[in-house]
């Protein structure tokens, strides 16, 4: 999508750190940390949120969300970390493509605001 932030990181077209990336997702750091690791994992097509996927998409997010655990592994999160998709309005999904936060290196809060 053109007018996608996410999208044009996926195409190099916005500057990103990179820390994961084959031919489906890319994984880079948040601008805004909440943590001391917060990682961004999306897959490189456009997905405007959770409530998008089809069953079309399952063998894609089950790669990405078993990618998470290796990205995890990559980043020493050996005590644990959190993975969050926000959703929709509720949900306060702020950019309109699909993505999970990977979250670690600090004890997290439950529950969450
Ligand atoms: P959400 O509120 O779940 O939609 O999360 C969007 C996340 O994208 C926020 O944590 C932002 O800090 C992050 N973000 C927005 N623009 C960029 C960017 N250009 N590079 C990295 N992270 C970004």
């Amino acid at each position: 999508m053109t007018d996608c932030i996410f999208c044009k990181i996926a195409i190099k077209e916005i500057p990103s750190d990179i820390i994961y990336e084959d031919e489906n997702m890319i994984a880079f750091k948040d601008v805004n940390p909440m943590a001391p690791v917060h990682v961004l994992i999306i897959p490189k097509i456009h997905m405007e949120s959770m409530d998008h996927v089809t069953k079309k998409d399952s063998v894609l997010l089950g790669e990405l969300l078993y990618k998470i655990k290796e990205i995890a592994s990559l980043l020493g999160l050996e005590n644990g970390y959190r993975v969050v998709n926000n959703c929709g309005e509720d949900g306060l999904q702020t950019v309109k493509h699909l993505h999970f936060h990977l979250l670690g290196k600090r004890k997290m809060q439950w529950p969450p605001g």
